[in-house]
């Protein structure tokens, strides 16, 4: 009966590859990776994938650092250019625990981040979350940013009330990210050069406002890769979910997704 073991070793294997892609071909560039916030606790929020746990999260680092990945802000990687092995930490909404949670483990490695901020919002809280069931959460004060920047953290705007540029009038679209871009710029005593669009939603309107705004780069959140023919002002991201397995995260560091 020879065929029973190989019967459920095919079924097994079939089982698997349905659910993780490995067989999807390794994209060439660098994963732009996007975090929310680097918590434990999930404080009954219905979007339990944007807080990954602070383990999970060294873990992660841990793994880009074993592969020779440099992990830096998104500015360093557009610097270094297309032959180096870069990967770009992301995180949008500018939370509290960046500086608490995430910060001290990308530090203490010798790594960089970038953090995205609602400058209309510094020192309050996620409001634009609210009404949907998603908790209150505080985010980065003007002092906690200053710091931050100091010790190498690059900050991009994030806009200024965290509004879908798309709905905006052209008007209302300046305004916000003339205000994104001045709160910053004198926060940091430089314009910001990154930028991720709320909501991931943009337009050709909009990057063109962006770009005006004095933003060079901007991300999205449609997945993909970093390469030298990204258009800098729709950069693709790779989304890493709580739930989110070392195999999962090892996909998606070469292939942009894990599983369906
Ligand atoms: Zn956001």
């Amino acid at each position: 009966m020879i065929w029973w073991p190989v019967g459920l070793a095919g079924l097994g294997a079939l089982a698997f590859s349905a659910r993780y892609h490995w067989w999807r071909s390794r994209q060439p560039g660098s994963p732009v990776l996007m975090y929310h916030q680097i918590v434990q606790e999930l404080d009954g929020t219905p979007l339990p994938k944007l807080r990954v746990p602070p383990r999970a999260f060294a873990n992660q680092l841990d793994a880009m650092a074993r592969r020779g990945y440099e992990v830096t802000s998104l500015k360093d990687a557009l610097e270094a250019g297309e032959g180096a092995k870069t990967a770009v930490l992301t995180f949008d909404d500018a939370f509290q625990d960046f500086a608490a949670n995430a910060w001290p483990l990308v530090q203490a490695r010798g790594m960089g981040a970038t953090v995205f901020v609602v400058t209309s919002q510094i020192g309050g809280s996620n409001v634009w979350d609210q009404g949907k069931g998603i908790p209150s959460v505080p985010l980065l004060d003007a002092g906690q940013i200053k710091e931050l920047a100091a010790q190498g953290v690059e900050f991009g705007g994030h806009g200024h009330q965290h509004r879908d540029l798309t709905s905006l009038s052209p008007d209302e679209l300046a305004r916000d990210l003339a205000a994104c871009q001045e709160t910053l710029s004198e926060l940091l005593g430089k314009p910001a050069r990154s930028f991720a669009y709320p909501y991931g939603l943009f337009n050709d309107q909009v990057k063109l406002a962006v770009a005006g705004a004095g933003f060079s780069a901007a991300c999205s959140t449609r997945p993909g890769m970093l390469a030298g023919s990204t258009d800098p002002l729709a950069i693709p991201r790779i989304i890493v979910k709580r739930s989110d397995q070392a195999l999962d995260f090892s996909l998606k560091l070469t292939r942009t997704k894990s599983r369906w």
